[in-house]
């Protein structure tokens, strides 16, 4: 037997993007359910953004131990640090349960029915929910929301499972591996490559193409990379993986000599990209518009099909939790009667590296590129008395701005504890600031802030602290 039920909006998908779309249709007072096959709070809570930052952070705990052990600056002496790994994993757990918690009450308080099971679509109306257990529930809907993220890119000669990793087997480690070959330099095989570097274990990166995270300018990456080979990470540019065998490793391809080599590893943590999850839920059924692999969206979150929606990393690149969620809140909205539109100034993107990396707006290549004449400045932390503190005077802030009306177009930071400077940096560019204002702005003394502060002055040719 077949169970019926109708809702105004039926959202599948309890990651940020369906669970944020979901609190807000709440709120609103529009009747809603959510389908999460798997658990509340999607990839991000998950097996993503949460629980890699918590063994980020542990790592990086360990690793000051250990130097603390073999003499610091700061005077600090500690003797024999150790780390035991499944303490480490139940802590990053405890921090997952507590927050997906937190998402179940959030959805209930704003009145949010939700249906554990696996949603099949039949048609832009109706879905069929698979529960766990019992029997199935036909949901008839005004509105559909998709909201079923992405998956990690499998290579085809080494799939997943054994000592072959996806970045979820990673973030639960039962043993820290002796040697990890890491294949693919973008945000998962470096956040995660140098998180384990940091616990001790041999870290080698395989990367296609001829720099490590490809997609940031260079500039930007170059302090990344002179932490990865001060922290003793062997990387292998410019090269492409082939296959493994547990007796030989991988094999690598060098790929403009077309020559190969072997490189031992006891686990391989495979980070090539992640894709739209579109198959195995009947969305084929709708015929929707796509763009490439994922759901074509028009700006106001609109598919193809009337009242079908779609947000989040289904919706493809840039594949982040806070667009996600952003994107879920403008579609909840609309569907309240709101006019809105999901148009950003800017989506900050952030690598949580040692030094972390930071993007927002325009890049100065970015800015040219679109014919803007702009100028451009850098603010070194070597000069900012904050980060002399914090041990952290590698990397910079930037700020690129209009050189007619010093209209802020982007900020890009690389430093320790940088991430924490994206909100400034977004709000300036979201509210219209000029250098000016950002550079007449009182920044408290000592931060980090200050670096940004800086950079407009010095483009403004008003530095003071260099
Ligand atoms: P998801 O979070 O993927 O959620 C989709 C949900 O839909 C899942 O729970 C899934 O089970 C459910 N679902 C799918 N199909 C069905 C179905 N048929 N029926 C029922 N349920 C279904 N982003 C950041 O911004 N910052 C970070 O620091 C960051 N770190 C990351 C680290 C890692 C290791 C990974 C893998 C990702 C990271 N991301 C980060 C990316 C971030 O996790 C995603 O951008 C974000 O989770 C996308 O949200 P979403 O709601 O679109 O999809
Ligand atoms: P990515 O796109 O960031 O990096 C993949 C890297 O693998 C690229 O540098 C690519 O050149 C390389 N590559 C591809 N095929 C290869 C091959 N056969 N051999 C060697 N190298 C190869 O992808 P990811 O690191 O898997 O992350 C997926 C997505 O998850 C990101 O795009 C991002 O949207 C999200 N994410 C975000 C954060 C964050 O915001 N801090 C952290 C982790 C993940």
């Amino acid at each position: 037997m077949t169970k019926e039920v109708t809702t105004k909006l039926l959202i599948i998908g309890g990651g940020p993007g369906g669970y944020v779309a979901g609190i807000r249709a709440g709120q609103l007072g529009i009747p809603t359910m959510l389908v999460e096959g798997a658990s509340l709070g999607g990839t991000c809570l998950n097996i993503g953004c949460i629980p890699s930052k918590a063994l980020i952070h542990a790592a990086h705990e360990f690793d000051q131990a250990r130097a603390q052990a073999t003499g610091s600056p700061t005077g600090i002496r500690v003797q024999r640090p150790q780390i035991d790994i499944a303490q480490t994993v139940r802590w990053k757990d405890g921090i997952v349960q507590r927050l997906t918690g937190g998402v179940g009450g959030l959805l209930r308080k704003a009145g949010v029915q939700v249906l554990k099971g696996w949603a099949e679509i039949e048609d832009g109306k109706t879905v069929t929910v698979k529960p766990h257990q019992g029997e199935p529930v036909r949901v008839r809907c005004e509105h559909l929301l998709l909201a079923t993220g992405s998956e990690p890119v499998e290579l085809p000669s080494m799939p997943f499972g054994g000592a072959i990793w996806s970045s979820t087997d990673a973030l639960s480690p039962d043993l820290l591996p002796r040697r990890l070959v890491v294949v693919g330099a973008g945000y998962i095989g470096l956040e995660l490559g140098m998180a384990y570097r940091k616990l001790g274990v041999d870290v080698t990166v395989v990367e296609a193409a001829q720099r490590v995270l490809p997609s940031y300018d260079e500039e930007l990456t170059e302090p990344v990379l002179q932490a990865l080979q001060k922290q003793g990470v062997v990387l292998h540019l410019g090269c492409s993986v082939a296959s493994w065998d547990a007796q030989h490793g991988v094999h690598v391809r060098i790929d403009a000599r077309a020559e190969d080599f072997a490189l031992p590893a006891d686990r391989v943590l495979v980070a090539v990209g992640r894709r739209p999850r579109t198959a195995g839920f009947g969305l084929e059924s709708l015929q929707l518009d796509m763009a490439g692999r994922h759901i074509a969206i028009d700006a106001h979150g609109r598919t193809s099909m009337r009242n079908v929606w779609a947000i989040g990393d289904v919706t493809g690149e840039p594949m982040l939790a806070h667009r996600a969620m952003a994107q879920g809140e403008c579609v909840a909205e609309q569907i309240a009667g709101r006019n809105r539109r999901f148009e950003p100034m800017a989506i900050p993107a952030v690598c949580f590296t040692d030094p972390e990396v930071v993007v927002t707006g325009k890049t100065p290549g970015e800015a040219r590129a679109a014919g803007m004449d702009c100028i451009d400045a850098a603010f070194p932390f070597a000069a900012n008395g904050r980060a002399m503190t914090l041990e952290a005077a590698s990397g910079f802030v930037r700020v690129v701005a209009r050189r007619d009306n010093h209209l802020i177009l982007g900020w890009q930071a690389v430093g320790k504890g940088v991430a924490e400077l994206a909100a400034a940096f977004s709000q300036s560019i979201e509210m219209g600031a000029r250098l000016e204002d950002v550079g007449h702005t009182i920044h408290a003394h000592p931060t980090l802030g200050e670096a940004a502060q800086e950079a407009a002055l010095r483009a403004l040719g008003q530095a003071l602290h260099i």
